[in-house]
């Protein structure tokens, strides 16, 4: 199949092969974890996922590395040279009011002035975000979801090729920099040149430091500090790395490679961390290209902004799910859907309307799903994805760019299409949901394998109990009380049975 995806390196749309045939190496900027994850990062990490999905469904075989960023991520990351506070100490400072304020439950983390403590707390959350939504990297972990603390001395060791290869330098002030007078193509990702990235240059190069850098672009590598909450020893004395230099390290030593196929991240890291990223893996190997292709998801918005921890006009993913955000419990599968269904270079836009679309896409899949697994007794038809016709248009609608409301038009009218025969239908439910992953997220539901509907067995449980007694209005109160909690309920001779609910339009996006 011919698959084209558009390559921010040379803003074209490109034919896509991976180098080594067969096999795609993609790698994709994962979270900072000082905070949970809010619905517009996982756009970003849902796209890196429908692209690995779509890449696997297509036949190739696909090694996806995402990272977490658990140190050297500093507030003032435009600046680029070590200016601000590690996002991990502005972390525990608020993990401790929250747990003054009750926000956090006490336990949670023992020791908020641990930074480890805190960054394995929101690893964790974040882990259990991308396993709610279906993100597939995350089942994956420790092996393709690398930390960076874990890669410290790889990362120094990157450094000293870097000053040996003369593209690193230690500045007056101590700290380790990259010259990007070394490296005549930075700017090349970005579109900048180091004539226009001059001191100031529109608020993206930082004006302090620049008696002892050599380019005002110039950006840190290393700083030796002390005082930093996590450091590390180093032939520049004892500090922490730059938030550049891990991904550079990551991907290569991960990917057990010098050249990626793919990287991916959201369209504020383009500069300057994806431009640096270049800028150090090209300066250490030598090498003309550090990406083959570089693809970047457009900002969900809400109301036109852009949805950002700064602008506090944020939802975490378990607000959303949890009815926090919105009034109503949301199904996982419905915030997947929501957050892929649009092309991931034009901005989306956080609506009620959005939600409660998908809502009724993902309603009307898994019914259908339900009745196919029950018509052909859970036994599909094996499906060829390169010839049937079904598959190959929604494969080919992706192909083209990841052209997704085209892919989504080609199910419902799959779904509209009378005289299925129900093993071949679930298996072609189940080939367009190896990319969707929405069966995959409701399926799971049932009310045996579901641990977290523990909760709902117990109601359930109860509200029997009250119909035994006649306690009519104990069982109306336990029903509502699922319902706030997002299940479905139905009683019958045979009892109380709950499910996730799907299709409940949440109220509204405040
Ligand atoms: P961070 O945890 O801040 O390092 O960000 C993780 C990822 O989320 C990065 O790839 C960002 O580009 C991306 N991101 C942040 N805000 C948004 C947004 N509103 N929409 C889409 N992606 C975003
Ligand atoms: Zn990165």
């Amino acid at each position: 199949m011919d698959i084209r995806f558009y390559n921010t390196l040379t803003n074209e749309v490109e034919q896509f092969e991976p180098l080594e045939p067969g096999r795609v190496k993609m790698y994709s900027c994962g979270p900072t974890v000082y905070d949970f994850a809010h619905v517009g990062n996982f756009r970003s990490f849902l796209f890196a996922d429908l692209l690995r999905r779509f890449l696997e469904a297509s036949g190739l075989e696909v090694s996806h590395v995402m990272n977490i960023t658990d140190v050297g991520h500093m507030t003032d990351d435009v600046a680029a040279d070590g200016r601000g506070e590690d996002k991990m100490q502005v972390a525990a400072r608020r993990l401790k009011e929250d747990k003054k304020s009750g926000k956090v439950e006490d336990g949670a983390v023992a020791n908020p002035d641990d930074p480890y403590e805190v960054a394995e707390y929101f690893m964790q959350a974040f882990l259990d975000d991308g396993r709610d939504l279906g993100l597939k990297v995350v089942s994956e972990y420790p092996e393709r979801v690398p930390k960076a603390t874990h890669f410290i001395s790889e990362m120094q060791q990157m450094i000293s090729k870097l000053i040996e290869r003369g593209h690193a330098y230690v500045g007056s002030d101590g700290v380790v920099y990259y010259s990007v007078d070394s490296f005549p193509k930075y700017g090349q990702l970005s579109g900048n040149t180091l004539d226009g990235l001059q001191v100031g240059a529109g608020g993206r190069i930082d004006i302090s430091n620049q008696s002892v850098k050599r380019h005002p672009a110039d950006f840190m590598l290393w700083k030796p500090d002390q005082k930093h909450i996590m450091k590390w020893d180093s032939p520049w004395g004892a500090g922490y790395p730059g938030w550049h230099i891990e991904c550079s390290t990551m991907s290569m030593q991960v990917l057990d490679t010098d050249v990626l196929d793919i990287h991916t991240g959201g369209e504020d890291l383009i500069f300057p961390h994806h431009e640096c990223e270049i800028a150090q893996s090209c300066g250490a190997t030598g090498n003309e290209l550090f990406s083959r292709f570089w693809m970047h998801a457009r900002f969900l918005l809400v109301e036109g902004e852009k949805m950002s921890k700064r602008k506090g006009n944020f939802f975490t993913v378990r607000d959303v799910l949890s009815g926090k955000a919105t009034g109503t419990p949301v199904h996982p599968a419905v915030l997947r859907l929501e957050l892929i269904k649009s092309h991931y270079r034009a901005h989306s836009n956080f609506t009620t309307k959005g939600l409660t679309e998908s809502a009724n896409t993902v309603r009307r899949l898994t019914e259908l799903g339900e009745r196919l697994r029950d018509a052909c007794g859970d036994v599909p038809k094996e499906i060829d994805h390169t010839d049937h016709p079904v598959v190959k248009k929604f494969l080919h609608a992706l192909a083209n760019d990841l052209n997704v409301s085209e892919a989504i038009s080609v199910v419902h009218a799959w779904i509209s299409s009378p005289g299925k025969d129900a093993a071949e239908a679930y298996g072609v439910l189940l080939a367009l949901d190896q990319v969707l992953a929405v069966w995959e997220l409701t399926a799971r539901d049932s009310m045996t394998d579901d641990p977290e509907s523990e909760i709902a067995i117990k109601l359930c449980a109860l509200i029997d109990e009250a119909r035994r007694t006649r306690d009519f209005s104990t069982a109306d109160t336990l029903r509502q009380e699922l319902i706030d909690l997002g299940y479905e309920v139905r009683s019958s001779a045979d009892g109380t049975l709950a499910k996730k609910t799907l299709a409940r339009p949440p109220k509204a996006i405040p």
